[in-house]
């Protein structure tokens, strides 16, 4: 019942909204030192939002505008400006029409002699949906702050005040945005274009569950869940990686978070200072592992509250938003904030253990697989992330590593490293508690991060950091497994393989195939793989095998046939042209990723284990392998 009457009471809000309460925001409409939207939906079935934005001239001739070209957290360049459509200039005063021209890709220049205040109109496409782009529709909206606005150039560092003309059936606002007046959800203001940039706003039928932690509050935004959300349940989920999050950091830097929470069948997150965008399946809730990897997103978004937003490398402390930032430190950014996230959902007490192990034991299997692992390093990772790491093709696997992946590995053996050195003592948890104290205000670099691990391990491990960020040289998990009393599980025998070995299907060939339109076609091609020996290429249709047709449906099972060492001939078309190849089947590789408790750890190994994990009493769920 009191959810109905807010309900009521905000479409109230609307309709009389923009008549009467506009007096709220007169204060803000007056001073000339704002930049002020006005945004409006009337076009929202062809996914459009138009947008007013009003500047001052301060007596300049000429004033140039600019939109961003990226948004922070996600490191391409996407040039938002390509979606902005039917830009006019006005004196805002007369309405009358003003000389704009473009300048370059995201900037614009308005001859506006003897005015005092220029207005810029124009339409912005918004159909796509992402955590870093637009999207428009009749039943809610979603925008992005780097994909929305433009603003004048020279202003970036002062007030930005929102009007949101809503459609009638949006009930509610969820940004992190505080409103002008506390009676008007409708009209909002950041500080500046920082902070305007990094709030997304939320417009639609949302249910928002509040909860408090810490002395703050947060809220649950979802849209789109319909019954297939328990929200209240979620959010006192949510609560508890909240309160271990804070633990974690022991300071909390904001008094309100907003996790704006999107089920629309769409993947992602994207982290802000004082909210984060999730997107994730209607029925992710109904799933035991979906819904797990969603708390794992909450935790990783959350984390980024401290690491990446107000924690920065120190090349992202001031963000240019016309051109890329390289920086070697998103391993620390995306790569510690990742092996802390599912470990997070285990510390608060949602995640098992045996699931976390799984987990852990897959992302070491994604990097042992790829053979970028020995083509890049990850620092080169981290830099690169603008042209390699978001402009993936068919050759990613073999030339690059992820430093999201690579980076949590990383950040698992570092923690190890500390512990075993201070006797249990320390942990990496420590260093970011340091990293945040000494470098919130300065920004940090990865040898800033390096004289940190000293400290705290009272030991230099300038070489260490070499060897695993600046080099491709393996990992080493065999101190991990030592310490806290873990081994790689033996390989499961295949229970439909014959017994006389070797056995048929235990065959290796490196390459992905995609169905598409009856044809199998050659997706990836693994490096140094039997396949990329044979000759296959990315692109090439796979037509025969031994002999025979075959598809991408039927492959798996004719290779199930064949056993390592078979040299089979295959007829592959080419662009159109058919062509010949032979390939030797090789043996699946015996290694095993998988990690195990072992069957008797020590009670040194039991202790750190639970430590490790935050398990307070002995863990009963896991069974001995
Ligand atoms: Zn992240």
């Amino acid at each position: 019942m009191l959810a109905r009457i807010a309900i009521g009471l905000s479409i109230l809000i609307w309709i009389v909204g923009m008549e009467f309460l506009s007096g709220t925001s007169m204060a803000d409409e007056k001073d000339p030192s704002i930049v002020q939207y006005r945004l409006s939906f009337r076009q929202a079935d062809t996914h459009r939002v138009d947008i007013e934005v009003s500047v001052p001239t301060d007596g300049k001739s000429e004033i140039e505008f600019m939109m961003p070209v990226w948004t922070p957290g996600s490191y391409l360049i996407r040039e938002y400006a390509r979606q902005v459509e039917q830009l006019t200039a006005v004196d805002g005063k007369t309405n009358t029409p003003l000389s704009i021209k473009k300048k370059d890709k995201n900037h614009w220049l308005v001859d506006c002699a003897r005015v005092d205040e220029v207005t810029l109109r124009y339409s912005l496409y918004c159909h796509e949906m992402s955590v870093r782009t637009n999207w428009v529709e009749r039943d809610f909206a979603f925008l992005t702050g780097a994909a929305t606005y433009i603003t004048r150039a020279d202003m970036l560092d002062h007030p930005h005040v929102v009007r949101i003309d809503a459609l009638p059936n949006w009930p509610k606002a969820a940004s992190s945005l505080s409103a002008v007046d506390a009676r008007d959800p409708w009209t909002r203001r950041a500080a500046n274009f920082d902070e305007l940039v990094d709030s997304p706003i939320l417009l639609g039928a949302i249910d928002i569950q509040t909860f408090d932690v810490g002395g703050a509050k947060h809220y649950l935004a979802t849209l789109g869940g319909e019954s297939f959300w328990d929200t209240a349940s979620a959010a006192k989920d949510i609560a508890k990686i909240v309160e271990v999050e804070q633990a974690f950091w022991q300071d909390t830097p904001y008094k309100e978070y907003w996790f704006l929470n999107l089920a629309t069948e769409t993947g992602g997150g994207l982290e802000h200072d004082n909210s984060c965008v999730l997107m994730t399946g209607r029925w992710s809730q109904r799933q035991r592992a979906k819904y797990a990897d969603w708390l794992g997103l909450v935790s990783h978004e959350f984390f980024h509250t401290w690491n990446v937003r107000r924690l920065r490398p120190k090349m992202l402390k001031r963000y240019d938003y016309n051109n890329e930032q390289h920086f070697h430190e998103l391993w620390v950014a995306e790569g510690i904030t990742s092996y802390y996230d599912d470990l997070f959902v285990v510390r608060s007490g949602l995640g098992k253990p045996k699931d976390y192990l799984e987990k852990l034991g897959k992302n070491i299997a994604s990097v042992q697989n790829a053979p970028g692992r020995l083509t890049q390093s990850l620092t080169d990772s981290s830099f690169d992330a603008w042209i390699k790491y978001y402009r993936p093709d068919e050759n990613a696997n073999n030339s690059r590593i992820s430093y999201y992946l690579k980076g949590a590995l990383i950040g698992a053996l570092l923690d190890v490293e500390i512990r075993s050195k201070t006797d249990g003592a320390k942990s990496l948890d420590d260093v970011m508690r340091m990293l945040w104290k000494l470098h919130r205000e300065t920004g940090y670099t990865n040898d800033d991060f390096s004289k940190i691990v000293a400290e705290v391990t009272g030991e230099s491990y300038s070489d260490w950091f070499v060897r695993s960020l600046e080099t491709t040289q393996e990992m080493d998990f065999s101190k991990m497994l030592e310490w806290y009393g873990l081994e790689w599980k033996k390989r499961e025998p295949d229970k439909d393989a014959p017994t006389d070995r070797p056995v048929f299907g235990n065959v290796f060939v490196g390459m992905d195939l995609l169905a598409q339109q009856g044809k199998a076609m050659v997706d990836k091609v693994t490096r140094d793989s039997p396949a990329s020996h044979a000759g296959f290429n990315a692109g090439d249709e796979f037509v025969s095998f031994d002999g025979f047709r075959i598809t991408a449906e039927t492959w798996p099972e004719r290779l199930s046939s064949y056993r390592p060492d078979d040299i089979c001939k295959c007829w592959v078309a080419r662009r159109g042209k058919m062509v010949e190849l032979s390939i030797k089947l090789a043996s699946q590789p015996e290694t095993s990723w998988k990690i195990a408790r072992i069957a008797k750890p020590s009670d040194e190994q039991e202790q750190r284990w639970r430590s490790w994990l935050n398990l307070q009493e002995p863990e009963k769920t896991i069974e001995p392998k």
